[in-house]
């Protein structure tokens, strides 16, 4: 049963029997994706991007939309990244936003003809692209051959040529497995989709459906081998059952992730203010509402530090909350008015900071709670709760604020500006 004395012969005549069933079950069955229908680099490599950490079902919701946005890599280059941020909205994990961005910047400048990198290795320069993304772009959008390594390609790899638990920890063993699947291959780009697709569709992490796997016959475990689902470097496979009979630790309370606190503050009347968050940070570029991390502050309470420093909180309007993947962020929103002798955005050398109405507000990349925050305003705007946050107006960075409409209620009065 197992295709070959040494798993890792890149010939073997049972890999390249495996590989036409595989490919004839791909040719059969696959699934109709907007970057299948695709083979410029460009279109493969966005694809590759959102799909990392990613299910295909949350990519179809974004891809065509931002392929409409940004149809070629001169028009990613020359977008803003708060644009390329807000097409992201909803996708998670911002850095690849930021380095697809970024290396659109590079290809554009350094690859001036098009001339797209053409091989692994200058795929992998640009920011961003790992050695299985860079041979997925490179197989499908040239069709020459280089291995992958995704989740499902390493799955389904381990299971197939049976590669030891002790193997594990060893990437180099699976990279060279993968690369067998390369051996006088006729269709190398459409042989690494179909392994990603049998590992998303038929070879599952719990419950392998090996009754309708096409290389059940040459496959060395047949499911029946050790769970593959742990990565090299993270925890192996569940510890055997205690004395109980129930596995260590499973009645085990998840420890709770720790929480921040913060407050928000919100012009008594007239736009927004929002920060973007800096580099280096999570969020990195996302618009937040101005505020700073702090325990709470009551009415009366002079701000102390930050953008809307020397203001006067008058009401505390709602908190919100918001999950993060190690942390919870717990949001104290609060309405201000500048006290006496305040100052409006701080010092010089701030950060860019953006003035929004409420309604333009809603077309900013804005993080996960200030997109919270304003969605509450908007709903307590709705019914004439806070009638002041109706008011349209232009959205502006600090420059452009001076041009913004007086001020009806007088709130931006004392601004120092
Ligand atoms: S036979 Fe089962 S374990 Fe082997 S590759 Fe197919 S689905 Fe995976």
């Amino acid at each position: 049963m197992f295709p070959s004395d040494d798993p890792f012969l890149s010939d073997s005549w049972q890999t390249r029997q495996a590989r036409s069933s595989l490919l004839a079950w791909y040719d059969r069955t696959r699934r109709d994706l907007p970057w299948r229908r695709r083979r410029d680099p460009y279109a493969i490599w966005v694809s590759e991007i959102m799909l990392q950490q990613t299910t295909v079902r949350t990519v179809l919701r974004y891809y065509e939309r931002f392929m409409e946005r940004f149809p070629t890599v001169w028009d990613l280059a020359r977008a803003e990244l708060s644009a390329v941020l807000k097409s992201w909205e909803g996708l998670g994990y911002y850095q690849r936003a930021r380095n697809l961005h970024r290396a659109a910047g590079i290809v554009a400048q350094d690859h001036g003809n098009l001339r797209w990198p053409e091989s692994v290795e200058e795929w992998q320069r640009l920011p961003g692209i790992g050695r299985s993304t860079a041979g997925a772009i490179l197989s499908i959008s040239t069709d020459r051959w280089a291995p992958i390594l995704d989740a499902n390609v390493r799955r389904v790899t381990g299971r197939f040529f049976g590669i030891p638990s002790a193997m594990k920890d060893d990437p180099e063993r699976f990279w060279e497995a993968s690369d067998s699947w390369g051996a006088e291959n006729p269709r190398p780009g459409d042989t690494n989709q179909a392994l990603m697709e049998l590992g998303a569709v038929l070879c599952l992490p719990s419950s392998p459906s090996c009754g309708q796997c096409p290389v059940a016959s040459f496959c060395a475990t047949q499911g029946s081998g050790e769970d593959e689902r742990a990565p090299p470097g993270q925890p192996g496979p569940a510890a055997p059952p205690g004395p109980s009979g129930k596995s260590p630790g499973s009645r085990a309370k998840k420890a709770t992730p720790p929480t921040r606190k913060r407050v928000a503050l919100i012009p008594a009347s007239g736009p927004l203010l929002f920060e973007p968050r800096g580099e280096g940070r999570l969020l990195e570029g996302l618009l937040e509402v101005a505020g700073f991390p702090s325990e709470c502050l009551s009415p009366g309470d002079t701000v102390a530090e930050g953008a809307l420093c020397g203001w006067r909180v008058v009401e505390e309007l709602f908190s919100v909350r918001h999950v993060y993947s190690h942390f919870r962020e717990q949001v104290q929103v609060l309405r201000v008015v500048p006290a006496e002798g305040g100052v409006a955005m701080g010092g010089e050398g701030r950060a860019m900071e953006v003035w929004a109405s409420l309604p333009a507000s809603e077309g900013l990349a804005l993080t996960g709670v200030a997109r919270k925050i304003v969605r509450k305003l908007r709903t307590q705007a709705d019914i004439g709760f806070l009638t002041d946050f109706r008011a349209t107006g232009p959205t502006g960075t600090r420059e452009t604020y001076r041009d913004l409409p007086p001020d009806p209620g007088g709130a931006r009065s004392g601004q120092g500006r």
